[in-house]
């Protein structure tokens, strides 16, 4: 069986065939860096991730790039308005868009090319649209004439009819389905973008957004790409308009297979500045273990189904690391040698049920139910002492193989900082502290192995009592 994407120029599964034998182009869009990223970003980020790592664990040899947009409509505006340098305001994002992106374990991309850095490229391309008739100059700006492309809207599956062909193009990067009309290349400069400009044939200005992702996919991945990612959002136009750039220049089919992920909700309700729910990850990752449980929330979630976002989720994604961290820690304590139940059909099934459901799109919901199964059934024998060290060896060996693809157990620098305990918890410490106190040890045993319960270790220090991960 061979992996089944849901390629979206489509609309449905198909099997993955790849250009090379044995190897995978993988382009995806990346961050604006104008501002933190949110959480819905790099809810996209960590589906990239999910992508690659289980393409390189069926064996795939995968190259990655992922733009980063330094200049754009967004960033003009605050670079003026905040008299700052363009690639000094730029770079301080990217920064922190990186240490994010380390936070949440999300394996670098082979590239991450800058648009300021292929405005010549991005030039080229324009010329050769407007040589072959795809593409028009009108005051210093240039753009392209969907009516000159007929499977324009093929992706985003336009109403044709609907189009507003022969319609003003529009500068504008963002705009709506039933807006659809010629789109910006060149945007001429204008007195508001300040010092912001490229010379070129045009005149002064810079390219349109769309155009970076065409010209840089093309640059390191060829003029076919096995995939193309990005969130649901840009289908239209961006991803639409990729389509009609890239193969406008070269002839050629430029994506084989589109994936979009679903957008990200928070508290059932759409993320955004206006209403106040836009939140950043250092808003709610506090601790790594908040960080690790929100890759988990990502990566056991379906990438194409709505992710509603809420600290109830964000506990219960905690809750399930910290189960899994003790069931681990019960593996690696089992001493028995020899004479313990044979696991190794309760391994293989696991595994084969997580590759099947895993090669289904992507369906990780189901693929952690097979992992499930498995845990709750070695847990029983772990509980009658049924699992010896070689079982236990098998079955952390077959977490240490998925974790390939999860990425959910790394550790982070601040894991040694003692965490910030609720309130309960809190309660539950000064309750032993009392047990000790008046000799009651059944009771401070008993929340000594409540604690082991939640995956923590209750360590007595001169300071005090601290809890540490298990
Ligand atoms: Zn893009």
């Amino acid at each position: 069986m061979s992996i089944q994407f849901y390629n979206t120029l489509s609309r449905q599964k198909e099997p993955f065939k790849e250009i090379e034998d044995g190897k995978v182009t993988f382009y995806s869009c990346g961050p604006t860096v104008h501002d933190y990223a949110h959480i819905g970003n790099f809810k996209t980020f960590i589906v990239y991730d999910l992508i690659k790592r289980y393409l390189s664990f069926r064996g795939y040899e995968v190259s990655h790039v992922m733009n980063i947009t330094d200049v754009e409509d967004k960033i003009i505006r605050k670079v003026v308005e905040q008299e700052q340098e363009l690639e000094a305001f730029t770079s301080q994002y990217s920064e922190i868009f990186f240490e994010e992106m380390t936070l949440l374990n999300i394996l670098p991309a082979d590239r991450y090319p800058k648009a300021t850095e292929h405005i010549s490229e991005m030039l080229e391309m324009i010329h050769k649209m407007i040589e072959d008739g795809f593409a028009y100059k009108r005051d210093g700006s240039v753009y392209f004439s969907i009516g000159k492309f007929p499977s324009y809207g093929e992706l985003a599956r336009l109403d044709v009819e609907g189009m507003q062909e022969g319609a003003s193009g529009t500068d504008l990067d963002e705009y709506e389905k039933e807006d659809a009309r010629d789109f910006v290349l060149w945007k001429a400069w204008k007195e508001e973008d300040g010092d912001i400009f490229w010379e070129s044939d045009f005149g002064k200005g810079r390219p349109g957004w769309h155009m970076e992702c065409s010209c840089m996919a093309m640059k390191y991945l060829g003029e076919t790409v096995d995939i193309h990612a990005g969130a649901v959002d840009l289908i239209f136009p961006h991803h639409q308009n990729e389509i009609a750039q890239s193969e406008a220049v070269t002839g050629k089919r430029f994506v084989n297979y589109w994936l979009h992920g679903a957008h990200i909700n928070v508290d059932d309700t759409k993320m955004s500045k206006s209403l106040g729910n836009f939140l950043t990850i250092s808003d709610i990752a506090k601790t790594p273990d908040d960080a690790r449980a929100f890759r988990y929330l990502v990566v056991s979630s379906h990438y194409r189904t709505s992710f509603n976002f809420s600290k109830e989720a964000l506990d219960g994604a905690r809750n399930t690391m910290r189960h899994l961290r003790n069931f681990r820690n019960r593996l690696a304590d089992v001493e028995r040698v020899g004479g313990g139940a044979d696991l190794t059909s309760l391994v293989s099934k696991a595994r084969d049920g997580f590759v099947a459901h895993m090669d289904d799109d992507l369906n990780s919901p189901r693929a952690m139910a097979s992992v499930f199964e498995m845990v709750s059934a070695v847990e029983n024998l772990l509980g009658e002492d049924g699992v010896d060290r070689s079982g236990a060896d098998l079955v952390d060996g077959l977490f240490q193989e998925l974790d390939q693809v999860l990425g959910i157990f790394y550790s982070l620098p601040d894991d040694d900082k003692e965490e910030l305990l609720t309130d309960e918890l809190q309660a539950l410490v000064e309750e032993r502290e009392v047990a000790r106190k008046e000799k009651n040890w059944a009771r401070a045993d008993e929340i000594r192995d409540h604690f082991l319960g939640l995956g923590y270790v209750l360590e007595d220090t001169p300071g005090g009592p601290v809890l540490k991960p298990a």
